[in-house]
């Protein structure tokens, strides 16, 4: 996957400079930095006085409530026109979900703000740059170029952003330049320790309980693959409507033996969800990007049509081939 690195500062400033409504939106099934980039660009557009909504399908997690302005976030958008929408870190439109596809709709212009070297460059102004650890870094370099004032509710989201994909700044894409960034929001009011508590040393009881599940099912193929997965019927055991895997997969991508891990996750209609992640020296993206999903070269997805087995019996043989391609660079 070509590294992209297309950032309209000027023209994307001018963009909001003009704008008086803005909505910002992020992916569905939102980590630490999809909610960080939103509230982080929510709370840095309040301080020029735009008028802001923001909207994630199925809202805010618990986890991140201690977000400053968490609760602006809606669940569904039913109204609204604005002046401009901003997506950030989503590497495509489908990705935006419900309240993504209804912004768009009632959108003059699009901001397309994302990491991803798999981003589809959707919208009219790109913020897209591949090398960064996360879209909140995006972020704080678009409000460097306009010299915004960062207080804590702009640099808590952005630091979140910044921790959660660089799970502690321990992936190998973390530079000086990323501790320095931290720095400069730590600076801002933003405490690390607090970041890393809430967002990242965090586990629910059911996590556990499902994670017993899909541990059951725990399969070392060649190549270094090690495979999991978890049905709805699993979930349901734990009081659980959907399957989501709780951060299993990277757990599993810990395992010595293991150079890729995944797990597959029953979704609702006869599609499964991918969840990859692999070691340094290898690559999850090209698999996902091949199954119509995306990501980054060491954690992507996708999801995909079909029935566990079959979804299966055609993914793992993508990954052991993915497996043998790699060396193990570190680890
Ligand atoms: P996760 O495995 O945690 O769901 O996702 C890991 C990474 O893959 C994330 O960076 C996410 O953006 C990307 N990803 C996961 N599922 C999909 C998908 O269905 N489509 C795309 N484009 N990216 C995905
Ligand atoms: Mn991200």
């Amino acid at each position: 996957m070509a590294m992209i690195k297309r950032t309209e500062w000027a023209d994307a400033t001018a963009l909001i400079q003009s704008a008086q409504k803005i909505v910002v939106v992020t992916h569905v099934s939102p980590d630490g930095d999809a909610f960080g980039s939103m509230l982080g660009l929510v709370n840095g557009l309040l301080s020029l006085d735009k008028q802001v909504d923001c909207a994630v399908d199925d809202g805010v997690d618990d986890y991140m409530a201690f977000l400053p302005n968490s609760t602006l976030i809606q669940k569904k958008l039913t109204t609204g026109e604005w002046d401009v929408m901003i997506s950030t870190d989503a590497s495509d439109e489908q990705r935006t979900g419900e309240c993504g596809a209804y912004a768009r709709a009632h959108s003059q212009k699009v901001i397309n703000i994302d990491h991803h070297a798999t981003n589809t460059m959707f919208g009219d102004v790109y913020l897209v740059d591949s090398t960064a650890v996360s879209a909140t870094e995006v972020v704080f370099r678009w409000f460097e170029t306009m010299n915004l004032p960062l207080d804590k509710t702009i640099a808590l989201p952005l630091l979140t952003g910044l921790v959660t994909d660089t799970m502690g700044f321990r992936t190998s894409n973390v530079t000086t330049d990323t501790l320095t960034t931290a720095q400069k929001l730590m600076n801002a009011g933003a405490s690390l320790a607090e970041v890393t508590a809430r967002a990242l040393d965090t586990r629910s009881f059911d996590s556990l309980m499902i994670w017993r599940y899909a541990l059951a099912t725990a399969e070392l193929h060649e190549g270094g693959v090690l495979s999991a997965e978890l049905t709805l019927v699993d979930a349901q055991q734990v009081g659980m409507t959907e399957a989501n895997d709780l951060g299993l997969v990277g757990f599993l991508v810990k395992v010595d033996e293991a150079m890729i891990a995944v797990v597959f996750k029953e979704v609702d209609g006869g599609k499964i969800n991918v969840s990859m992640r692999a070691k340094q020296g290898f690559n999850v993206s090209q698999v996902a990007f091949a199954l119509g999903g995306g990501g980054h070269v060491q954690a992507a997805g996708a999801t995909v049509d079909g029935l566990m087995d079959d979804v299966k019996a055609r993914v793992i043989p993508m990954l052991i081939d993915a497996a043998k391609a790699g060396t193990l660079t570190i680890g």
